[in-house]
């Protein structure tokens, strides 16, 4: 039936995790995390426009899974919007101290968020903690860019980070988002395009990632590979 046909490609979500419109889940997270947000949270690395290189990274391993995906003949007519423009867009609103990175990527499911995103997985974060933890004396400034700590990287510079994200694979969207410390929120989301938003609040003493000059430079310092057109403010850069 084409209720079957659908299951194996669409995420089922569990009714009793649902929560509906506007009403968010509190999640912890994982005591591994907490502590790595804590230490970039509070780091005074110096190059912490390290964070939009992570972030370009991850958007464009988000925008090669979606072609990988589109290779895969059976998935391919339920993937929605099989003909969006694959690229990244990146805006910067210097009065409202936001600086987004949006992709029209693979996108997360409600469980790949939780899971991608409030759990340590990558290597690159756990040998980070592994070295803190070795040093003792808890100075992280210097090897935050050597590791990279990925996603997590954004609280060096935000207050506050969403993330609106709908997978190819779903009909609906989520939003997560969190300030960086003990928890963060998930909760359907309307009008969530297909991939994913981040969006970063940025804190006061970090202002100038909401510039577009300082964005472009950064762009082209760490992203001359990326394999998708990268759009700042609407110009391909
Ligand atoms: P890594 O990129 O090394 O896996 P990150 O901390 O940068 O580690 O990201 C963690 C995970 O979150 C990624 O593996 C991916 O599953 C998910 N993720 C992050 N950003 C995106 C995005 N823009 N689109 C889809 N998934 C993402
Ligand atoms: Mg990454």
């Amino acid at each position: 039936t084409e209720a079957a046909a659908k299951s194996d490609v669409y995420t089922t979500i569990p009714k009793n995790t649902e929560t509906p419109y506007g009403v968010p889940s509190k999640h912890e997270f994982q005591a591994e995390t907490r502590m790595l947000l804590d230490i970039v949270a509070r780091s005074l690395y110096s190059e912490k426009e390290v964070f939009i290189r992570e972030l370009i990274s991850n958007a464009s391993d988000a925008l090669e899974k979606f072609r990988y995906t589109l290779l895969t003949e059976t998935k391919k007519d339920k993937l929605s919007d099989p003909d969006r423009e694959l690229k990244i867009h990146i805006t910067t609103d210097k009065q409202n101290r936001l600086l987004t990175v949006q992709d029209t990527g693979i996108g997360m499911t409600k469980e790949e968020l939780i899971s991608n995103l409030g759990v340590i997985a990558r290597s690159g974060s756990k040998a980070f903690l592994e070295q803190v933890k070795k040093q003792q004396n808890n100075n992280a400034n210097n090897i935050i860019g050597q590791f990279g700590v990925g996603f997590y990287s954004a609280f060096m510079v935000a207050e506050k980070v969403e993330v609106y994200t709908k997978a190819a694979t779903e009909l609906r969207g989520y939003k997560w988002q969190s300030d960086g410390t003990g928890s963060y929120e998930v909760q359907p989301a309307e009008n969530v395009q297909p991939g994913t938003k981040i969006v970063i609040h940025l804190k006061p003493d970090c202002r100038q990632f909401a510039d577009e000059n300082t964005i472009k430079s950064v762009i082209n310092k760490y992203s001359n590979f990326v394999g998708s057109p990268i759009y700042l403010n609407g110009v391909k850069v």
